[in-house]
C-alpha cells in the first residue's frame, strides 16, 4: 500500500549551499553508498504540504530530527513498555526501547547498504503512538472508542505526526515524507492482514521492514531481561526455552566460567547477534534469489527482512513463554488493573465534562467529537501525568488504592 502520491520538496530559494551542488551532493552520497534496492533521498515522493529542501539535510534527516524534537517522543520517557516506574528503574521505557530498536535496525540496514536517515526516523516513530500504560492503555482506549472507529498505536501515530503535533506555522503534524507516512501505514495494514488472517499487498520499503524485524529482535530480548533484573523470572525458569537454551550452549562453547550475572549479560548480547546474523544472513539470499533490484522490485517481493522459519519459531515459543510468565504475571496483571480503571474513569469523566480538557483540545471536540478529542488527549498523557491527573481533586477522580 502507498500514500496518495504527493508534491515533491520545492528547490531551496535560499541556504548558505549553493542548491543544485548540495543536491548533486546528496544523490552522489546516496548512490555511493546505498544499494539500489535502497530507498535513495531523491527518489523520495516529498511531502504532503509543498516546503523547499533543506540546505544542508536530505529530506529523511528532516523526517528524524523533527520526531526527535517532537513533544510525542519525549514523553515516550515516561510511558511504560511493559513495567511500570513503580517497580524500579532498570527496565526499559518507551523511549529506551525505541532507541534499542534504532540500534538494532541501523546495523542491519548499514549491513545491507539501506538508508539508515529512513531506518532511523521509521524506528524513532514507530511506537510514538503509545498511550500510557503500554498495551494495557491501548486496550481500554480501544474499548473506550468502540463505537467512534477504536483506537490502535499504530494509528495513533499517524494522528500525532499528521495532525496532533502543533510546531510549525504553515502546515499541521510534522509533514513527514510520504516514505515515512508510508512505513508507518504499512505497520496498520500489517496488523489488519494478521488478524483477519490476510495477506497484505504490497511490501513495505525494505527499511520499514528491518524496523519491524529489529523491534521484534529489541523486546523479545530485553524482556526477558527486564523480568529477571526485577525479579518476576529467574535464569533456570528461562532453561524451558529452546531459544533461551540453544544460546546459553553457544555462550558456553566462549566462557564456560560465568557466574549467574555474567551469564545472563552474555547471553542477551548473544540472543540479539544471533538474531541479527540470521536475518543478514536471510535478507542477502533472498534479495539474490528474488533478484531485488531496485523499489519496485522490492514492492512486488514477499517480506525479505525477516528470521529464518526455525529461528522465528523458537522466537514464537519465547514470546508465549514471556506471555504467559511476564506479561500475565501478578505484579503485571495488578498494575495493568489500575492503569486500566484509572483510564476508564478519566475517559468516562472528560466525556461528560469535556469543558475540564485544555482548549486546544476543546476546539478539537467540535471538529473530530468529544470521545475522539478525549481519547487523543488522554493517549498522549505520560504514565506519570495520567496518574497524577487521575488523583486530581478538582476533577473529582480519587486515586486508587492498590
Ligand atoms: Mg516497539
Amino acid at each position: 500500500m502507498t500514500h496518495q502520491q504527493r508534491s515533491t520538496d520545492e528547490p531551496p530559494t535560499s541556504g548558505t549551499d549553493h542548491p543544485t551542488r548540495l543536491a548533486e551532493a546528496l544523490v552522489r552520497r546516496d548512490a555511493a553508498v546505498l544499494a539500489s534496492y535502497a530507498m535513495h533521498g531523491i527518489d523520495s515522493a516529498g511531502r504532503k504540504h509543498r516546503e523547499p529542501s533543506h540546505p544542508y539535510r536530505s529530506p529523511f534527516q528532516r523526517d528524524r530530527d523533527r520526531i526527535v524534537h517532537s513533544a510525542a517522543y519525549r514523553r515516550l520517557s515516561n510511558k511504560m513498555q511493559v513495567f511500570t516506574g513503580e517497580l524500579g528503574d532498570y527496565h526499559r521505557t518507551r523511549l529506551t526501547h525505541t532507541l534499542e530498536v534504532a540500534s538494532v535496525a541501523r546495523t542491519i540496514g548499514r549491513a545491507l547498504r539501506l538508508n539508515e536517515d529512513l531506518i532511523e526516523a521509521l524506528a524513532l516513530a514507530h511506537d510514538i503512538g503509545h498511550p500510557p500504560f503500554g498495551h494495557a492503555g491501548e486496550q481500554t482506549l480501544d474499548e473506550c472508542l468502540a463505537s467512534d472507529g477504536g483506537f490502535g498505536h499504530n494509528r495513533q501515530a499517524l494522528r500525532i505526526v499528521e495532525q496532533l503535533e502543533q510546531r510549525y506555522p504553515d502546515f499541521p503534524g510534522l509533514n513527514l515524507t510520504i516514505e515515512v507516512l508510508d512505513g508507518q501505514a504499512a505497520r496498520i495494514a500489517e496488523s489488519a492482514a494478521r488478524v483477519a488472517g490476510q495477506a497484505t499487498g504490497e511490501s513495505p520499503l525494505l527499511e520499514a521492514q528491518v524496523v519491524d524485524t529489529a523491534d521484534s529482535i529489541a523486546y523479545d530480548t530485553h524482556d526477558a531481561d527486564d523480568a529477571l533484573q526485577l525479579g518476576l523470572l529467574v535464569l533456570d525458569e528461562l532453561s524451558e526455552v529452546p531459544l533461551w537454551r540453544e544460546t546459553v550452549a553457544r555462550v558456553r562453547v566462549r566462557w564456560s566460567n560465568l557466574d549467574r550475572d555474567q551469564l545472563k549479560q552474555a547471553v542477551i548480547h548473544e540472543l540479539i547477534d544471533w538474531q541479527v546474523g540470521d536475518v543478514l544472513q536471510g535478507a542477502r539470499e533472498r534479495l539474490a534469489q528474488e533478484c531485488v533490484d531496485g523499489i519496485k522490485a522490492v514492492r512486488r517481493a514477499p517480506i525479505l527482512i525477516r528470521p529464518s522459519a526455525a529461528l522465528a519459531e523458537q522466537k514464537q515459543q519465547l514470546e508465549q513463554f514471556l506471555f504467559d510468565r511476564v506479561y500475565r504475571h501478578p505484579q503485571v496483571l495488578r498494575m495493568r488493573r489500575r492503569a486500566q480503571e484509572a483510564l476508564r474513569q478519566m475517559f468516562d469523566r472528560y466525556v461528560e465534562k469535556p469543558e475540564l480538557l485544555p482548549p486546544r483540545f476543546g476546539h478539537r471536540c467540535r471538529q473530530f467529537g468529544v470521545a475522539r478529542s478525549v481519547g487523543d488527549y488522554l493517549a498522549g498523557m505520560t504514565d506519570r501525568f495520567a496518574m497524577r491527573q487521575f488523583g486530581c481533586p478538582s476533577e473529582g477522580l480519587a486515586p486508587l488504592k492498590n
